[in-house]
């Protein structure tokens, strides 16, 4: 088969790999234990389905501007304000298929070929095959003490001349954790001085834990706001669990949403309309269920991360906030890929290896599935690495019983 250098620079996205595994397995009846999803159990706001049903009712369902339709385009810069304390104008956001599809068409509205992003490791899975896909170089930049936190220090010395932007995920997917004020304040600062595309991954913003709040990027920026370089990414996914609507959106200075636009309505055109109307439905509806889905994660992050604790040899980084953790298994296994399969294998639980983010030795938990599941799949993880366990586990009605050191 003939298939482009491009095509075979690109790597399968491992987390919808896990999701199909996971899902034949269960065909066939087996008692998986999903640790490995991205998207919460919740069912979308009911202000979301009104909405799309009554557009889909109306049979009325064409084509929209290539940007967003205005009611979202008003919801989106109404959430802005109340978010960020910020007033942009219609042109100053793009809506798209998804947070996936705005930082895609924004790579490839700002990249050009070789052009330099800096990623922060651990990162999301996808950052750096984007960047590949709009033609650019990843540059990779991983804490040296083995921390989930990037320094200014090592940012720095991975910003040269062909630097073009960076990517900075907080909270951070895979390990939970949200970086400080004084991180933000020093990266919008940097930036701006080194005219570098600031990209603002503000997606799980709103599921922090411990009664904070993530830092504000706009409260730092100081460039006029028609020649920043800030781009602030967000959606419906995850905070609403309207994953599958796929509406997410990008706040920019208006030349670069109008690139993006043009981009984007060669590419795919607008968004379907009856998730744009979704999407309006949920940021203008009632907004408790954003509160009740983080109160049950932080409930779950709690319970997972003192399961984790009771681990002898594991190392766990208590997450601020989305619904990840990233715990240290290296003192079982040093190779997360092998691990991951292992544990699929012998005890049924889907994970994500380290590895598919920049992190070795360590694998992505979910804890957005119900406590029980949770409970269940760290007690079959446990009974399957400590060398101490009993020799048998029950997984329902089927006995497993070591065959393994
Ligand atoms: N950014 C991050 C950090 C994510 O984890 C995800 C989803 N896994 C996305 C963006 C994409 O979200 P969407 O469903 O809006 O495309």
């Amino acid at each position: 088969m003939s298939i482009s250098q491009l095509a075979r620079s690109i790597s399968e996205s491992p987390t919808l790999r896990l999701n199909q595994t996971a899902a034949l397995l269960r065909e066939k009846g087996e008692p998986v234990i999903h640790l490995g999803g991205g998207e919460p159990k919740s069912k979308a706001p009911i202000d979301a389905i009104i909405n799309s049903v009554n557009q889909m009712n109306s049979g009325d369902v064409k084509y929209a501007p290539a940007d967003g339709i205005p009611a979202l385009k008003k919801a989106i810069l109404r959430y802005t304000e109340e978010h960020y304390n910020r007033l942009f104008a219609a042109d100053n956001v793009i809506a798209s298929s998804g947070a996936k599809q705005a930082i895609m068409v924004l790579l490839h509205a700002i990249l050009d070929p070789k052009e330099e992003v800096i990623i922060p490791a651990p990162y999301w899975v996808s950052y750096p095959e984007m960047v590949k896909l709009a033609g650019g170089t990843p540059v990779v930049v991983t804490p040296e003490d083995g921390s989930f936190r990037p320094t200014m220090k090592d940012i720095e010395a991975a910003t040269g001349p062909y630097t073009k932007a960076m990517i900075i995920n907080s909270p951070n997917n895979p390990t939970g954790v949200m970086y400080s004020e004084q991180f933000i304040a020093d990266i919008v600062a940097f930036c701006e001085k080194k005219s570098i595309y600031l990209i603002m991954d503000d997606i799980y913003n709103r599921l922090v834990f411990d009664g904070k709040s993530a830092p504000n990027c706009y409260q730092y920026a100081k460039d006029d706001p028609e020649s920043s370089k800030l781009v602030v990414i967000n959606g419906v996914s995850k905070m609403y669990a309207m994953t599958g609507f796929r509406i997410g959106w990008a706040i920019a200075n208006k030349a670069l949403v109008n690139a993006m636009a043009n981009i984007q309505s060669q590419e795919t055109s607008g968004p379907a309309t009856p998730s744009q109307w979704a999407a309006v439905g949920a940021l203008n509806g009632v907004q408790n269920l954003v509160d009740s889905l983080r109160v049950t994660l932080e409930n779950n992050r709690n319970v997972i991360v003192e399961r984790l604790k009771a681990f002898n040899g594991v190392h766990v980084t208590k997450p601020d906030g989305a619904f990840y953790c990233f715990p240290d298994f290296s003192a079982y296994e040093k190779n997360s890929q092998k691990l991951s399969e292992f544990l699929l294998e012998k005890v049924r639980v889907v994970t994500v290896p380290g590895k598919d983010f920049g992190f070795e030795g360590h694998l992505r938990l979910s804890f957005c599935g119900t406590i029980k599941e949770i409970m269940e799949g760290i007690e079959r993880i446990k009974w399957a690495l400590d060398p101490n366990s009993p020799n048998e586990l029950y997984l329902g009605e089927r006995k497993l019983v070591r065959d393994w050191q």
